[in-house]
């Protein structure tokens, strides 16, 4: 059984976050820590600790994770310019949180997709 983290509680608002979505799969929010001008995170309602624990049923969220970044870029006035969608698995792929989420950065321009090379 994966641990829960403090997303869980934030989908729960026992952390009070303000939403920026939700419906029965996803939820979104801004990062508490911005990358940029626009950052904001997907996540599925469901605990997934990483990208390496999905399954073919979370097919349903996972696709509803990436409908709701175009609304939440078009409502963000950021879609027209562009935008980064990230998804960390992790250590090498710099993941901290372990409940899968999709960062939705922009607002700016992003540069170079990776700084490593
Ligand atoms: P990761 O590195 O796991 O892909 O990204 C985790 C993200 O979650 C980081 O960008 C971090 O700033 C954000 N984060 C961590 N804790 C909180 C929190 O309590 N509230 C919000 N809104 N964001 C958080």
């Amino acid at each position: 059984m994966a641990e829960e983290t403090i997303f869980s509680k934030i989908i729960r608002q026992e952390i009070p976050t303000p939403l920026l979505y939700q419906d029965d799969l996803v939820t979104a929010f801004r990062d508490i820590s911005p990358q940029a001008d626009t950052h904001i995170l997907i996540i599925p309602n469901k605990l997934i600790p990483t990208v390496n624990d999905v399954q073919e049923s979370d097919e349903l969220a996972l696709g509803r994770m990436i409908t709701v970044a175009k609304k939440l870029a078009a409502d963000e006035g950021i879609a027209e310019d562009g935008y980064r969608l990230i998804m960390n698995c992790n250590s090498h792929g710099g993941q901290e949180v372990y409940h899968i989420h999709m960062h939705l950065v922009g607002g700016q321009p992003l540069g170079r997709m990776l700084s490593i090379k």
